[in-house]
């Protein structure tokens, strides 16, 4: 996944960090305490998630106490990201590391390989969460006939809420470890967010319950599965459940004939890549083109306008609700 060279920059790098920590690392540790009468109490905990969902979730869980930074700079593409010498240090300094799952970052052992800091505390996302699996039925063995070596398994967890809520917990589990000291704080912000996003379950389940349409396509990438099967809706992708493998003229004509079959007038597209295919077939099938955001990473704008995982989710509903014409 990772370029040879790349690799080797990392390795190289993380030795040069490894000696400036023996020379330096006790020295600044040792400064913070003595800089302040209750340097424990003031200090925050440095978080580095790789993907936006865990970055919020941890914002939310961490709230005042932790400084909470996204590994992915906005606007780059997650599954395929290639880590840098600059996430290495990051990394080397941070307290809690937060990544989804190895399907969702295929690079995630590479950097870990690199990190020289035995106090880093590891977070998997998506430890105890059930995986769905392909069933090729929409694009899903895609990966594989393509021969790009993915795993046939739908790594966009967060997309189902109540996998949400247990990434919370599981990223609150990290906080507990690192900073017991203030569990009562961390285990209060968990329970408020988990509340909010248990609301927008609900949202979701009770607008879907009343729509004309239970199908919906996507001229992206396979992100939506875990989001169909919590409301029960159809779902189709025109590519496999990672954005790099191109789809093949024949899989577009099928998306293309799935619409007109079902009679769809929507297609909905997806954040940060260009929706060249989606226009396509859009114009293909006279198809209007709504976007559905699965919240991988956002865009600078997007970041700067302060987006949060809840307020994404609640625009994919009001696409939804014109997609499927709910009520
Ligand atoms: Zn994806």
């Amino acid at each position: 996944m990772i370029r040879k060279s790349t690799a080797i920059l990392l390795l190289l790098l993380s030795f040069s960090l490894l000696s400036c920590q023996r020379d330096g690392g006790q020295g600044e540790r040792g400064q913070k305490d003595e800089g302040r009468t209750r340097g424990a109490e003031t200090e925050k905990r440095e978080v580095v998630a790789s993907l936006f969902p865990l970055y919020d979730f941890a914002r939310n869980v961490g709230g005042e106490r932790a400084h909470v930074t996204l590994l992915l700079p906005p606007g780059t593409e997650s599954h395929s990201f290639e880590p840098k010498p600059a996430d290495i240090i990051a990394l080397t300094r941070a307290d809690i590391f937060i990544y989804t799952n190895k399907f969702m970052e295929p690079w995630v052992d590479d950097i870990l390989k690199g990190v020289a800091n035995k106090d880093l505390l590891v977070v998997n996302a998506s430890s105890g969460l059930s995986l769905m699996e392909g069933s090729g039925e929409d694009g899903h063995d895609h990966d594989r006939e393509h021969g790009h070596g993915h795993d046939p398994v739908d790594p966009h967890v967060w997309l189902d809420f109540s996998n949400a809520i247990r990434m919370v917990n599981t990223i609150l589990e990290g906080f507990l470890q690192v900073d017991p000291a203030h569990g009562d704080i961390y285990r209060k912000n968990a329970e408020e967010y988990q509340a909010k996003l248990k609301a927008l379950d609900e949202k979701f389940r009770s607008t879907l319950a009343g729509c004309g349409q239970k199908m919906f396509v996507s001229g992206g990438h396979s992100a939506f599965g875990y989001l169909a099967r919590r409301y029960g809706l159809e779902y189709r992708a025109a590519y496999g459940f990672s954005p790099d493998a191109e789809p093949t003229p024949g899989e577009l004509a099928e998306v293309a004939r799935i619409l007109k079959k079902n009679r769809l007038h929507y297609l909905f597209y997806e954040e940060l890549l260009t929706p060249r295919v989606a226009e396509a077939i859009a114009a293909e099938t006279g198809a209007t083109l709504l976007k559905l955001h699965a919240a991988h990473n956002v865009s600078r704008e997007e970041m700067e306008r302060g987006v949060t995982f809840l307020s994404l989710m609640e625009e994919n509903l009001e696409s939804l609700r014109t997609g499927l014409q709910c009520r």
